[in-house]
């Protein structure tokens, strides 16, 4: 039987790195190559163990590399479409609603738009309405539903900051700006669990303890 990845433009590679959950060797990285607006080529990837089923969903530039920050000034309802590119080892905030998304193992990559990034605030808001330990922190959740909404509809503008070590994330938009991140800044992000880098002699796998 042949599998059906051969007849896609995914490729599928061995790693030479023992599986972070279970320590088997013989991880396979399957990997599509993307096309992004401003930032040219990319790597949409998939590390699997074959023995475990641990897998890890991620995103890699190849143009890209030492830690930035992107910002973007999210104005009127068409910049909601800005694309957001955000690896695993990305920290994503809203500033004006106090919202940060670090890397974990729950934080997976994704390739959205600035409007997706608040749905997945909206979805994390509204489990700590529902579930937070005090009334209080239950209502400051509520309130940042409704500025959520607000800005999911366009009525108020707000910022989008992604700050990567690795240099793999992007804000797809002219108007986004990037800049270099200094050394302390580096050293208060957290880079989560299984970073990938890319070298001249082919993608590396890490897994932090
Ligand atoms: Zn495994």
């Amino acid at each position: 039987m042949t599998d059906p990845l051969d007849a896609s433009p995914v490729r599928d590679v061995a790693l030479d790195a023992p599986c972070p959950v279970c320590g088997a060797g013989g991880l396979r990285m399957r990997s599509m190559a993307l096309d992004l607006p401003y930032f040219g080529d990319a790597l949409q990837t998939t590390v699997l163990c074959l023995d475990c089923g641990f897998r890890h969903a991620d995103v890699l530039l190849t143009r890209e590399g030492a830690p930035t920050r992107h910002t973007f000034r999210v104005g009127d309802a068409k910049d909601l479409r800005a694309r957001v590119v955000r690896s695993s080892s990305a920290t994503v905030r809203v500033p004006e609603i106090r919202a940060v998304m670090e890397p974990g193992p729950r934080s997976e990559a994704f390739i959205s738009n600035t409007e997706g990034v608040l749905h997945r605030f909206r979805d994390i808001f509204g489990f700590l309405a529902r579930n937070a330990n005090t009334g209080r922190r239950r209502h400051a959740a509520e309130r940042s539903l409704d500025r959520l909404a607000a800005m999911i509809e366009g009525r108020e503008p707000f910022t989008i900051v992604l700050e990567d070590p690795f240099g793999n994330s992007a804000i797809l938009h002219e108007d986004a700006v990037a800049e270099p991140l200094s050394d302390k800044e580096v050293r208060r992000l957290k880079t989560g669990v299984f970073t990938l880098e890319l070298r001249p002699s082919g993608p590396r796998a890490r897994a932090s303890p």
